[in-house]
């Protein structure tokens, strides 16, 4: 599951969620997530953010540790997913 098909399984509006840039650098994502507020999905404190939306309207997404595994089952490398990258507390 990616982060989209998640984020549409909890039934998320990411109307709802901030912009963000098309496609932000390692250090914007990593800047952000300092930022975020909450999971978008339980409120939960955040341990990754993402961006979800592609370059047609791109939102930013934080994911708490409980809602991240699901996303980081699929893995190859921690933080890329579909291509889409994400930034983790390490
Ligand atoms: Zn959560």
């Amino acid at each position: 599951m990616d982060v989209d098909e998640l984020l549409q399984h909890h039934g998320v509006d990411t109307d709802q969620l901030d912009p963000a840039p098309p496609s932000p650098s390692w250090k914007e994502m990593r800047d952000h997530l300092a930022l975020m507020t909450g999971c978008a999905i339980c409120g939960d404190t955040c341990l990754s953010a993402w961006v979800v939306g592609a370059t047609v309207d791109p939102r930013w997404v934080g994911l708490c540790r409980c809602h991240t595994p699901g996303v980081l089952s699929e893995l190859a490398a921690p933080t890329v997913l579909g291509g889409k990258v994400g930034a983790v507390h390490g």
